[in-house]
């Protein structure tokens, strides 16, 4: 399936084509961190696919325990977190599902690093759910 995504001030643009059986949750500590937020959606771009059509990505390099670097692609203007992508060539990107326009047909099937959730996150069906921003 094609994805189109762009980051929230708009000027950075891409296209990828992902498989949407293969969206995952994580849980782990550095994306709790780097998101900002309990955890991600992520979707593998399908090898060779991801394409920018225009604007500036800064690379973030995480270095991993075992040593391997991930860049992580954002915009500098807004803040966006588009993608993690292994640093050698042919890169692969891990898309963010959240600046996709197709986010709501990428459900995920997996979550990954359930040892370092924060428990509440696990199950938010008795969480209150109001609508829109309660006024
Ligand atoms: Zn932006
Ligand atoms: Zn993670």
């Amino acid at each position: 399936m094609k994805v189109e995504g762009q980051c929230h001030c708009g000027q950075i643009a891409y296209t990828a084509e992902v498989d949407p059986a293969k969206v995952t949750l994580c849980h782990c500590v550095d994306c709790q961190i780097l998101s900002g937020g309990p955890y991600i959606a992520t979707v593998a771009a399908n090898a060779g696919t991801f394409k920018l059509l225009y604007g500036e990505v800064h690379h973030y390099v995480k270095t991993a325990e075992s040593g391997r670097k991930r860049l992580h692609g954002l915009c500098t203007i807004c803040g966006t977190r588009l993608y993690a992508a292994s640093s050698d060539e042919p890169r692969a990107y891990s898309l963010r599902t959240g600046p996709l326009k197709q986010r709501n047909d990428l459900k995920p099937s997996r979550r990954i690093w359930c040892d370092s959730a924060q428990a509440w996150s696990i199950n938010l069906s008795d969480i209150e759910q109001v609508a829109r921003q309660p006024g």
